[in-house]
């Protein structure tokens, strides 16, 4: 319970207006983008949205002094509970902290705080010919301190790598309020173990992650789209196998299987050919139109070897644009097929893609559940995704049995559980069979030594 000589404290801090106290703008604070059910309990007690590190260091003063649970907060777009306030107290809302505080062209490097939003961050730096490349699907809206704190990944994955491989330095406030700075510009750096890692997937339960510097490359001059059909998701999978096998790395290798894009179908009105079963989206990118060109060409040859039916090309940034709206449809599509979506996250080994998509399959008949799963083919990250009525009591009893059964079969074939959604509150009670008892126990205690008190993000990850 946060009492009111506490309160007082909190409104010092970041000024009356930055701290939310009506049941209306609280009940705006217990839920994210996850299927985490609406709870009064997980309802903060005060929402606090600080400006400064300054003022992030003293609330987190003022929380472990007087033992107050702390839910740090992006922009809420987590789709596995994260930043849920499960035990109430302080809902810690990083979306006034959006500088820019510098881009380094000569390191190129670039240092932003929390709040900044992913696509802004990526604009800001493409005016200087510089790329900042993941790019998860939410980037119109999520946070760089959430991608940082979820280590999310994105489309282009598959060639650039997920956020960790960007981070170099962080500006972490911890449990006490103290303030730690780790990395640097350096690109070398072996001093001491390596904390900016260690932060960066700790969904909150860590530190709070005020300012991020970010290593950037430069940006690509061409872009290009390719679409490319095949009567069976063996064959689409066969096809990203043998071009990584030949070197041709694409930027991104989206896949999706009949019922999604039989979604994308109905949602746009578009008529599919019935033999179709796969559909392969590629970006590939380059120097100039030669090099775009020469890998169209081998890619086709490739898709052809395995069996592909149709093969398109975009010509233009416009035909570009279409391709890939079919993908980033995919998700409000696939949603509007049922009353219920619950969208998993799981990640396999790259050759065992097809294996799992059949477990995928065999679950779906057995439970008498439609699955869609599409996903990165590129790198073996899949969302499948139940489509269902949870209102329904005896439906959503086969839905959980189903999904205990979908992580199962990520396990089962050498994955895990998630790729780059995180474990938050719903995979929980799945993370001791993925981890193992020793790396549990090693989990627990790297939380204990930074968070004796138990107040960041407490009853996520385990
Ligand atoms: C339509 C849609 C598409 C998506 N596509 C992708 C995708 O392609 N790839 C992908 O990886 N994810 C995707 N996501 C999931 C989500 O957008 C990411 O996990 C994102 O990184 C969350 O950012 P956020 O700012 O919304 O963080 P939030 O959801 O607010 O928080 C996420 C977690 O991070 C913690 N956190 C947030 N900010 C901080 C901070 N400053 N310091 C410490 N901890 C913090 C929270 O406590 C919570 O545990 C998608 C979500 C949606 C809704």
């Amino acid at each position: 319970m946060i009492t009111d000589e506490v309160r007082k404290k909190i409104r010092a801090i970041v000024g009356p207006q930055n701290a939310l106290e009506s049941d209306l703008e609280r009940f705006s604070y217990s839920y994210d983008s996850s299927f985490v059910p609406l709870l009064p309990a997980n309802k903060p007690e005060i929402v606090v949205r600080p400006l400064t590190v300054e003022e992030v260091s003293q609330l987190m003063a003022v929380a472990y002094q007087h033992e107050i649970p702390v839910t740090p907060r992006g922009a809420a777009s987590g789709r596995t509970g994260g930043s849920v306030p499960l035990q109430g107290g302080i809902s810690l809302c990083l979306d006034r902290m959006t500088r820019i505080v510098e881009l380094d062209e000569k390191n190129m490097t670039v240092t932003a705080e929390a709040g900044v939003r992913t696509i802004d961050l990526y604009n800001h730096c493409a005016t200087r010919g510089l790329f900042y490349p993941p790019d998860p699907a939410s980037w119109k809206f999520s946070t760089i301190g959430g991608n940082v704190a979820e280590n999310a990944g994105g489309m282009r994955a598959v060639k650039y790598g997920v956020t960790s491989d960007y981070v170099m330095g962080l500006e972490v406030v911890l449990a006490d309020g103290t303030v730690l700075e780790t990395g640097g510009k350096a690109v070398k750096n072996v001093t001491g173990y390596d904390l900016k890692r260690l932060f960066t997937g700790s969904e909150g339960t860590l530190g709070v992650i005020t300012r991020a510097l970010l290593r950037l490359i430069p940006m690509p001059k061409r872009r290009g789209t390719l679409r490319i059909a095949f009567g069976s998701l063996d064959d689409g999978c066969a096809t990203v196998h043998r071009m990584l096998q030949a070197g041709i790395v694409p930027a991104a290798a989206e896949i999706m299987d009949r019922v999604s894009i039989e979604a994308v179908a109905r949602y746009s009105r578009m008529e599919i050919d019935p033999a179709v079963e796969a559909c392969l989206i590629v970006e590939i990118d380059g120097e100039d139109e030669a090099a775009l060109e020469t890998q169209t060409k081998r890619i086709e040859a490739v898709a052809k070897e395995c069996g592909s039916r149709e093969f398109l090309a975009a010509r233009s940034e416009k035909e570009s644009d279409e391709l890939w709206a079919v993908r980033r449809g995919l998700s409000s599509a696939v949603a509007a097929l049922a009353p219920n979506r619950l969208g998993e996250d799981i990640s396999v080994p790259r050759d065992a893609f097809p294996e799992v998509v059949r477990r995928i399959r065999a679950i779906s008949e057995k439970y008498r559940l439609p699955i869609a799963v599409y996903g990165h083919a590129g790198d073996g990250n899949l969302h499948p995704s139940v489509l269902c009525d949870l209102a329904n009591p005896e439906e959503a009893k086969r839905v959980h049995q189903a999904v205990d059964e979908i992580f199962a079969a990520a396990l089962a074939v050498g994955g895990t559980l998630s790729g780059e959604h995180g474990i938050g509150i719903t995979k929980r009670p799945y993370i001791a069979q993925a981890l193992g008892e020793a790396g549990l126990r090693t989990l627990k205690a790297v939380k204990k030594a930074l968070d004796p008190k138990g107040i960041l993000n407490p009853g996520k990850i385990w």
